[in-house]
């Protein structure tokens, strides 16, 4: 489990989907454990980022902010918001 994050968003794995590129997969990973992603990357006080070890001594990574930019990107080409797991066609670029 990734800890910081009451949800249990898999942070790490939606973070480097998203340094390849592959902004679809981050999507779904992020969906897996988060219904409502546009609404937490939004107003979610991001606990997470109190957790990033980065900020012992720098800022923190900016999850809160990559979890919304994540919907902002991908939710444009999806069919409608927030489809059903069982309905995303998983083998998308
Ligand atoms: S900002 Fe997102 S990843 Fe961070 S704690 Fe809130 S819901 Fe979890």
């Amino acid at each position: 489990m990734d800890a910081g994050c009451p949800l249990g968003n898999k942070i790490p794995e939606w973070n480097a989907l998203v340094y390849q590129g592959r902004w679809k997969d981050a999507l779904y990973r992020l969906l897996e454990t988060n219904n409502f992603p546009e609404f937490t990357g939004r107003v979610c006080p991001a606990p997470c980022e109190g957790s990033c070890v980065l900020g012992i001594n720098e800022p923190p990574v900016t999850i809160k902010t990559m979890e919304v930019s994540i919907i902002d990107k991908v939710c444009p080409s999806l069919p409608s918001f927030a489809p059903p797991l069982h309905m995303l066609d998983y083998s998308a670029p």
